[in-house]
């Protein structure tokens, strides 16, 4: 929980989502503090997916309230546009333009949504192509890029807008293996950096390695929300230990 008098930078409390019939989320209450970062784990259909869209309304909730540092989620226009300028998200797939550079694709959001003018945001975002690794390709397709580099210009596209928060939904699912390394490491130096993160993963050494704590989530319910160390040692409920032992 945050400390007394600090606002924390997610505030999730009750909050119930249902796809028709289906309740997805049930009854959510989460407080993730400023630079704290959460790996969000659980079983496939648990609802982790879900709950990172509520956190920047891809997705309305049907109950509950939902507060990014300690503001309430805008239903539209543009005070949701700014909200999700400061709730930056990577998914799986990495959703860059295809007919855009990769320098193009992080000056983008910055230059329309910001109004950032457009020197600046070539220099910041050749910046951030710096930070994770990828400068060299800024001149270059999408489609020109491995899965593990496009990932990361996924991440300097979402760090362009200067987010509050950064939520990464299975960012390494569906990269070859050898280059979950290179994404998971931009992530790992983004957390020391001090971002508050809730990252989905089924990546356990980052989560060990990365995360402050882990929420473990089965039918749409938190069932532990504990530090990585209790988590993989002395998990509390069966779901959770049924869940390690087929993963680990
Ligand atoms: P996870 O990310 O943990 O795998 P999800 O949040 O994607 O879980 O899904 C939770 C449940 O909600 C699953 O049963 C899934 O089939 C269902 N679901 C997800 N998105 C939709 C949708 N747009 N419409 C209907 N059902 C959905
Ligand atoms: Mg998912």
């Amino acid at each position: 929980m945050s400390a007394p008098g600090t606002v924390p930078m997610i505030r999730m409390a009750g909050v119930d989502k249902f796809f028709g019939p289906l309740h997805v989320l049930r009854s959510i209450d989460l407080e993730v503090p400023q630079g704290q970062v959460v790996v969000v784990l659980g079983p496939s259909g648990s609802g982790k997916s879900t709950l990172c869209r509520t956190i920047n309304r891809l997705e309305p909730i049907d109950s509950g309230t939902i507060e990014v540092d300690g503001q309430p989620l805008p239903a539209e226009g543009k005070a949701l546009a700014r909200l999700r300028a400061d709730v930056g998200m990577v998914f799986q797939s990495f959703n860059l333009f295809a007919h855009k550079t990769i320098l193009e694709n992080v000056m983008l959001a910055p230059v329309k949504v910001r109004g950032t003018a457009s020197a600046k945001a070539r220099e910041e975002g050749m910046a951030l192509l710096e930070r994770v690794g990828i400068a060299n390709q800024a001149d270059k397709l999408p489609a020109q890029l491995s899965g593990g580099q496009q990932q990361r210009a996924a991440i300097a596209r979402a760090l362009a807008m200067k987010p509050k928060v950064m939520l990464f939904d299975e960012p390494t699912s569906a990269l070859d293996p050898e280059m979950v390394n290179e994404v998971l490491d931009v992530m790992t130096s983004l957390a020391r950096e001090g971002m508050t993160m809730l990252v989905v993963t089924h990546e356990m050494g980052f989560a060990r390695r990365a995360a402050d704590r882990v929420v473990f989530m089965a039918d749409g319910e938190i069932v532990e929300d504990t530090t990585p160390e209790e988590f993989f040692t002395s998990a509390k409920s069966e779901r959770a230990r049924d869940f390690l032992g087929k993963i680990l």
